[in-house]
């Protein structure tokens, strides 16, 4: 099977993490408390100090550690739609009100905490900076906004420099994607010092695995020259997709990720269709959409010849 519905790295993982998770002898012990060796190699990667980071079960533990920091059962959570499907699951799980808002109107949301994700997952679109900062400016005193940032790498802007500004900013980031670590589970969060000091006291104790942290110590110390290269391969095969798909009259949304969101019509029978061909896509029922994670010439060209026949059988 061919995957393209997680949008993690296509290439794999750097060989430094690799590497470093060959050696399992840190397993017979407990790793520190809060990841302190990771939020070090984390602070040189950002350039935040350690007390302005906390890291988690994936960035999916940190947002969920998070989002019961800052909102307690019946208030609300505010996000436009589409956005990250686990974002309703959190909001009900900690049973918060979802509050979905058109996009552009985010900043006129009445909530505890307003999420945005940028560069979007699925559509791929990064939010405007001026859009942040005047979500930023409306919150009411406590409110809180959290950007996830899951793909920054590839888009390669941020807003992370704002949590100097706005104390009630939390970005959060991951090592599952252009890092290319999903299994290990290892995220990020960036933010004031007490509001990160808040997620921390949520999160609890050794959110992240000894094995985890040492590999993604590893890949941000010795692996970051892979991370961008692989991250530049990344966009131009997403750039190659879009051309592709635009050439086959298709109307794919122009991307800031390693993915490409593509409306289309029949996107559910297509979808299976290319599943039994071997090629596993996400789709979105609700929106007739697919979206594509880019990846190696070779892994693009079975995906187009299987969308291609998919499309052919639909007709
Ligand atoms: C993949 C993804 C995450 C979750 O990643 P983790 O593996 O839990 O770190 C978070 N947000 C968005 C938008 C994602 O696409």
């Amino acid at each position: 099977m061919i995957n393209l519905a997680d949008n993690t790295n296509a290439w794999g993982m750097p060989p430094a993490a690799r590497a470093a998770i060959s050696d399992l002898s840190s397993a017979a012990c407990y790793p520190t408390p809060q990841a302190d060796e990771l939020r070090a190699a984390l602070s040189s990667y950002t350039g935040f100090p350690p007390e302005m980071i906390t890291t988690g079960c994936g960035s999916d533990g940190v947002l969920d550690a998070a989002i019961r920091a800052f909102a307690a059962p019946g208030e609300g959570i505010a996000f436009a739609s589409p956005t990250f499907q686990m974002i309703p699951v959190f909001a009900e799980i900690n049973r918060l009100v979802p509050v979905v808002i058109a996009p552009g109107e985010l900043a006129r949301a009445d909530a505890q905490i307003a999420y945005v994700c940028s560069p979007n997952n699925p559509t791929g679109g990064v939010a405007a900076r001026e859009d942040i900062i005047e979500l930023l400016r409306s919150r009411r005193r406590g409110e809180i906004v959290i950007v996830d940032e899951a793909y920054a790498e590839f888009a390669g802007t941020s807003v992370v420099d704002l949590v100097r500004d706005y104390e009630r900013l939390l970005v959060t980031r991951t090592m599952s994607k252009a890092f290319g670590l999903p299994g290990l589970r290892v995220g990020y969060a960036i933010g004031n010092a007490d509001l990160i000091a808040r997620v921390q006291q949520v999160r609890g104790p050794y959110a992240v695995s000894a094995l985890s942290e040492q590999a993604a110590v590893a890949a941000l110390t010795d692996g970051v020259d892979w991370m961008r290269e692989h991250a530049a391969l990344a966009n131009a095969a997403r750039d190659w997709l879009i051309s592709a798909l635009r050439e086959r009259g298709l109307q794919p949304l122009d991307s800031a990720a390693n993915f490409v969101f593509l409306p289309v019509d029949g996107a559910e029978v297509i979808a299976s269709r290319m599943f039994m061909a071997g090629v596993v896509v996400r789709y979105f029922p609700e929106l007739s959409a697919l979206r594509i994670t880019a990846g190696p010439q070779p892994l693009m060209d079975a995906m187009l010849s299987a969308l291609d026949d998919a499309r052919r059988s639909c007709e």
